[in-house]
Parts: C-alpha cells; sequence; structure tokens
C-alpha cells in the first residue's frame, strides 16, 4: 500500500499549486485513521486486500498516503470529533477496475466516497461525508474519448481536467471552444454534476449535458437519453428521451458514478467581444441586476454575465493590508477612497459577445443604448478581437489576458489567490482557505441589493467584508458570499462557522436554497426542501435504497442517507448568541 502520493497533474504549475494546497494542510495529524462505521477491522482489512488485488499496491492508500485526501480549508481540523478524513483511497483505472471496487465495497459493505478529480475546495474538497469512507479517486479515468466539431461536443472520462480538454482542442486543431471555471484544475465531470460554472456561452455546465454513462451501486451500467440505443447517431446531440429524463438524477448526487459525460461546447466564432459595464455607487447594484436582467431574458446578452463587488475586484489583485491596514474588515469610507483611487466602481458587470462579427457589433450597440438609457451614470467599455476573414474563426489564444481568458475558455488558475486576502505577508505560517455561502435568488434588483443589506453586517460582525459575486442566469442569479481565513488562526475559523449559519437563517426565511454546499453543511441545506414533510427528501432516499440496498455509495452526500445510515443525519440548526 502507498503512503506516499504520486504527482497528479503533468504540468509542472497545476502540480506546484497543488502540493501548495496540500503540503501544510494536515498541520493536525490525521491519525488516529477512522474504521468506516460498522465496518470490523478484518472486514476492512479484507476489503483492502480486495482493492489491492483490483487496482495494484500502488494505487490504494493509507496513513500518511491520506495526506492529498482531506480538506485542506477544513475548519475543524484540530478536532477529531468532527474533522472527516477517509480510511484509505484506491484509484481504479478503468469502468472494469471501478466495477470491481463496487463489488468489494458491496461485499464488505464498504461507504465509499466518490469524486473526479477532488478540487470541490470551497465545499470539502476530496473529504468524505461520512468519517471513515474510503475515497474513491477517479482521477486515471482520464480519456478524452470524442471532441466533434461538427455538432460541438466532447465525451469524456471522470478524471479529464478542464486543462487537458482545453489543450486537446488546440493539439487536434478542433473548432470549439470548452467552458472553464476560473480553476482549470478540476475535473470536466466532477465540476459539471456538482452543477458548476464557467463564464461563456455554455457556462451552465450541467445544462449542456445530453448523454451519460453511470455505474450504479449494483455494478449496472446505464446509459442516458439517445446514447441509451445502441449505435444512435443522436446520443450526445439531443435531450429530447423515450420516458423520464434521468440525467438530472446524478447530479451532485449518490445514486450512481458518472463514467463518460457528453457536454456541449461552443463552435469557435468568428469573433470575440469582451464587455464590461461598471457603476460608481453600492446601490446602483439594483438597476444593473434590473436591466441586465431583461437583456439576458431576452436574448440580447446569452453569455454569463459575472457581477463582482469592489472588495473582490480588490482582492485578486492584492491583500487586504494593501489597502486598509487598521483593525477589522476594510471599512466604508476607506472603500469609497480606493473607489475613487483605483477607478474601479462598486459593481462591475462582464460578459462576452461571441459570433459573426457583424452580429456581435450590432448586439453591443444595442445593449451600450439599452445601458444608456436606463443605467446613464455606468460606464461601459468593449474589446473586440475577431478573424476578420469572411467565414474565419477567432483563435483564443490571441485574446490577451487582461481581456478574460476565462471568458474565452483557456483554463487557468488565476483566481487561486483572491484566498490570500486575509494572510499578512510577513505570516510566513499563515494558511489561506475559503468557503462561501451560495444562495439561489431571482434575478431581482430589490432582492439582490436587500440580501446584500442583510448579508453585509453579518460579515462584518465576523470579521470580514462582504466579498460578492454573481453569475446571472436569465431567471435568478447564483450569489457568491465569499470568505477567506487564516486556518491557523481558532478565532477566525470559528468565526466563519457562526458567519455561515448566520447567512443560513437569513436565507432561510426568504425561502432562498443553495447552489452547492460543503460537506460538513449537507443536511443542514437538505432540510430547506420542507414542503409536504420533506417530500424532494423522502423521494431521493426511497430511490437510493433500491439502488443503493447496503448504502455504499456517499452516505450522506447532499443529505441523501441510505438507510444503513439514516442515524447519522444531523439535523439540527446550530444557533449562537
Ligand atoms: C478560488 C476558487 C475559485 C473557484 N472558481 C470556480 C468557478 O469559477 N466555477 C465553479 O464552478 N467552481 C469554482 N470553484 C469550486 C471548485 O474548485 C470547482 O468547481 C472544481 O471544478 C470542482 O472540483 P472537481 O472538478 O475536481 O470536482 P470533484 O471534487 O471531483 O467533484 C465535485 C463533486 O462532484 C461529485 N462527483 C465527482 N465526480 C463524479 C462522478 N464521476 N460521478 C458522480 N459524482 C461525481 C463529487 O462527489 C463532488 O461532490 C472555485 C474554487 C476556488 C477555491
Amino acid at each position: 500500500m502507498s503512503t506516499t502520493h504520486p504527482q497528479t497533474y503533468p504540468h509542472p504549475d497545476y502540480e506546484a499549486a497543488h502540493q501548495q494546497t496540500y503540503e501544510r494542510a494536515p498541520r493536525h495529524p490525521i491519525a488516529p485513521i477512522p474504521l468506516p462505521p460498522g465496518v470490523r477491522k478484518s472486514d476492512f482489512d479484507l476489503a483492502i486486500s480486495d482493492f489491492i488485488e483490483i487496482v495494484g499496491v500502488e494505487s490504494v492508500f493509507v496513513g500518511e498516503g491520506l495526506s492529498d485526501y482531506i480538506d485542506p480549508y477544513d475548519v475543524h481540523e484540530h478536532d477529531p470529533s468532527q474533522r472527516k478524513v477517509p480510511s484509505a483511497a484506491v484509484c481504479p483505472n478503468s469502468t472494469e477496475q471501478l466495477s470491481s471496487v463496487l463489488r468489494v465495497a458491496n461485499k464488505f459493505k464498504i461507504p465509499l466516497w466518490h469524486f473526479s478529480r477532488g478540487k470541490n475546495l470551497g465545499y470539502g474538497g476530496p473529504a468524505p461525508r461520512v468519517n471513515g469512507s474510503v475515497a474513491l479517486d477517479l482521477h486515471k479515468l482520464d480519456k478524452i474519448i470524442e471532441v466533434n466539431d461538427e455538432y460541438h461536443y466532447a465525451v469524456v472520462e471522470p478524471g479529464v481536467t478542464f486543462i487537458q480538454l482545453y489543450e486537446y482542442c488546440v493539439e487536434h486543431k478542433k473548432k470549439v471552444w470548452p467552458s472553464t471555471p476560473s480553476l482549470g484544475w478540476g475535473s470536466v465531470i466532477g465540476n459539471t454534476v456538482d452543477r458548476g460554472m464557467g463564464f461563456g456561452m455554455n457556462y451552465a455546465h450541467h445544462q449542456c449535458v445530453a448523454g451519460i454513462e453511470v455505474l450504479l451501486p449494483d455494478g449496472d451500467l446505464v446509459r442516458t437519453g439517445q446514447w441509451g440505443i445502441s449505435g444512435s447517431p443522436s446520443g450526445f446531440l439531443s435531450k429530447f428521451t423515450f420516458g423520464p429524463s434521468v440525467e438530472g438524477l446524478f447530479f451532485q448526487s449518490n445514486l450512481g458514478i458518472v463514467t463518460k459525460m457528453s457536454l456541449w461546447l461552443t463552435p469557435q466564432p468568428q469573433a470575440y467581444m469582451c464587455c464590461s459595464f461598471s457603476m460608481p455607487l453600492f446601490t446602483d447594484m439594483e438597476v444593473m441586476v434590473d436591466v441586465f436582467g431583461e437583456m439576458k431574458r431576452n436574448g440580447t446578452v446569452q453569455s454569463c454575465v459575472w457581477f463582482t463587488s469592489l472588495i473582490e475586484t480588490l482582492c485578486i489583485m492584492g491583500r487586504r493590508e494593501d489597502y486598509w491596514t487598521g483593525e477589522g474588515p476594510v471599512p466604508d469610507w476607506r472603500l469609497e477612497e480606493l473607489r475613487l483611487e483605483t477607478g474601479f466602481g462598486h459593481w462591475y458587470a462582464r460578459w462576452g459577445l461571441y459570433g459573426p462579427k457583424r452580429i456581435v457589433e450590432a448586439q453591443f450597440e444595442e445593449i451600450k443604448s439599452v445601458l444608456a438609457r436606463r443605467a446613464p451614470t455606468g460606464t461601459i467599455s468593449r474589446n473586440l478581437y475577431a478573424n476578420h476573414e469572411e467565414d474565419g474563426r477567432l483563435d483564443a489564444s490571441t485574446v490577451p489576458d487582461q481581456d478574460g481568458q476565462m471568458f474565452v475558455g483557456i483554463p487557468s488558475l488565476w483566481s487561486l489567490p483572491l484566498i490570500n486576502w486575509p494572510i499578512p505577508k510577513d505570516k510566513k505560517d499563515g494558511k489561506a482557505a475559503h468557503g462561501d455561502y451560495a444562495p439561489v435568488i431571482p434575478s431581482n434588483g430589490k432582492l439582490l441589493m436587500e440580501w446584500m443589506e442583510v448579508s453585509k453586517p453579518i460579515c462584518e460582525a465576523n470579521g470580514v467584508e462582504l466579498m460578492a459575486d454573481f453569475f446571472m442566469h436569465e431567471r435568478h442569479v447564483v450569489l457568491m458570499n465569499m470568505f477567506t481565513w487564516d486556518q491557523t488562526d481558532a478565532a477566525q475559523k470559528a468565526k466563519m462557522e457562526r458567519l455561515y449559519y448566520g447567512l443560513y437563517e437569513e436565507a432561510k426565511k426568504r425561502g432562498y436554497g443553495m447552489y452547492r454546499g460543503h460537506v460538513n453543511h449537507m443536511d443542514l441545506i437538505a432540510n430547506l426542501n420542507d414542503f409536504n414533510n420533506h417530500a424532494y427528501n423522502r423521494f431521493v432516499e426511497k430511490i437510493k435504497d433500491a439502488l443503493d440496498p447496503n448504502g455504499i455509495l456517499g452516505p450522506g452526500k447532499q443529505g441523501i442517507w441510505p438507510n444503513r445510515f439514516r442515524h447519522l443525519r444531523e439535523t439540527q440548526e446550530k444557533k449562537f448568541d
């Protein structure tokens, strides 16, 4: 069995960032390693021997080898009773090996925690919901099955990262622009099934999925939609299906493991226009949301519109101490000074326009005239990049970094430094960490403004600024109340719990659910589904029990508990004074 973790990224800068994230993460020893609940040591040992037989000794990890399978931002890392760590890790490299791993897990009733790249940082990373689950790391299933530039889709395995897909498309001169989130090291499948988002045209990744292949906990392999028909030429082209659509059952789910997924990509356009609009006042957000919301719904803007607050704009560029050296969060008066000094607005919206150059230019003219009428104190800017030949296509790599490479699908690690915001540069033993509270809110200026006014004092009472950004969809926004802290500071960590629960209370009053959640908060968030005595949760758990009678796959994930582990559900809501 391995006790050291092998390199997982071929790119030196990605591998270095991975090592940096994990090298000082287990500041508290992981030992004693917990056993999975309800599993005898003798059975656990037999299961490990069987796992080794299936995947090889170099692909099973125990002891110190688990240091990459914890949450590097765990606020409970000092507390063994609350910390979530695996008992072992297994890395199959094929669907056949994966299927054998499930068979062994069923035989010995070993709970597994599955992930593709484990970069779900802010939501627990690779750490399991149930302490002592075996980490099921899928990063070795990393084949790009197909990139099709006639219909513009890709079919990938779980370990394929955004950077890998992008480079494949460049190398094979594919006429597509895959979408990317702000960090390119995550897996396409992991991000998509967790309903992650990018920035360009196909930014709502899970809405771009047609066929998927799923391994059920009992070992059955299922293909969905048109892909369920052998030889179908429409397997990845259509969401129309004869019977219920079931892809959604495997998003944010423990009902099966997605082993292959198709994802629609953006056709490489003739032109891309990088656009931004900023407004000076905190309260200007109301009009911005209403105007852009309307333009999203009527099709004038088709890509994601990404809004950032002034603090979030600043934290990409520096640390708190670069802007404010007093106690606590940056006060409003200083923020106003910073706004005038930097020339940034209080709110900044960015979006891209994509397609034939003439259409892109016409779209921009329309947007400009709408904004001039409805939000006249704002400032609009744009830069056009185009292949000026008729029917020409734009090479994404010609778009400079400052004009939004993530909007043209070029993966990088550009947003990672934002988590360093609270760490003074001379605090060499500081350890940056981050989390977010991410409610789903109607795309309505008044409601968004109200949320900002409610969440700002909660953030400030817990020592952090209102660091907000949101991704605008047609009818709702996904809001990120971001917070960053120093893992070495126990007082800051305790405040992050208070902050989270404070925001939760306010969101609950307004009926706002969450887009994603940390493993520590999954029961809490699932509990918001209260209609008809939590009928939604009961329905999903009926399916869970039917598909996974031994409760081996991801118990507790998203608050979905198999019968065997249902007693571990945490329903209490913490109350702070
Ligand atoms: C600074 C910073 C910026 C970020 N920016 C973004 C952003 O712009 N957009 C965004 O979406 N996220 C963002 N994130 C969150 C996160 O880093 C990404 O979403 C990342 O892509 C998730 O990691 P992953 O792809 O490796 O998924 P994983 O960690 O592998 O998995 C994510 C989830 O999906 C489940 N899962 C994974 N694989 C499978 C499978 N094969 N079958 C079934 N279930 C599976 C896992 O159980 C897990 O719950 C950011 C995080 C940080 C720290």
